[in-house]
């Protein structure tokens, strides 16, 4: 998946209408088609860029440096790459 920045791809495209704001006929058509993609790009989903953490060791305990106080892990689940409760992949640096 590639995110992409919405104000800006509706910005472009408002350029665009205003480009083709005095045009007739054809253009006019055309003016239409960019108005109906700045609506699908407003109605478009939204998703979470995915968080990057580390594995936290205190005395006993094992968390998730980004959702650390919602869930406590076994060593095993340090294996892991990513964490099992938020998805935060876990390539961050422990600080
Ligand atoms: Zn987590």
């Amino acid at each position: 998946m590639e995110l992409i920045d919405r104000e800006a791809l509706k910005t472009k495209l408002e350029k665009n209408i205003e480009d083709l704001a005095d045009k007739t006929g054809f253009f006019e058509g055309i003016k239409l088609g960019y108005e109906s993609a700045v609506h699908f790009v407003e109605q478009a989903p939204t998703v979470e860029e995915r968080k990057h953490g580390h594995w936290i060791r205190h005395n006993n305990i094992i968390a998730c440096s980004e959702c650390i106080w919602d869930m406590y892990w076994e060593e095993r689940n340090t294996e892991l790459n990513y964490c099992p409760n938020c998805g935060a992949i876990m390539d961050g640096v422990e600080k």
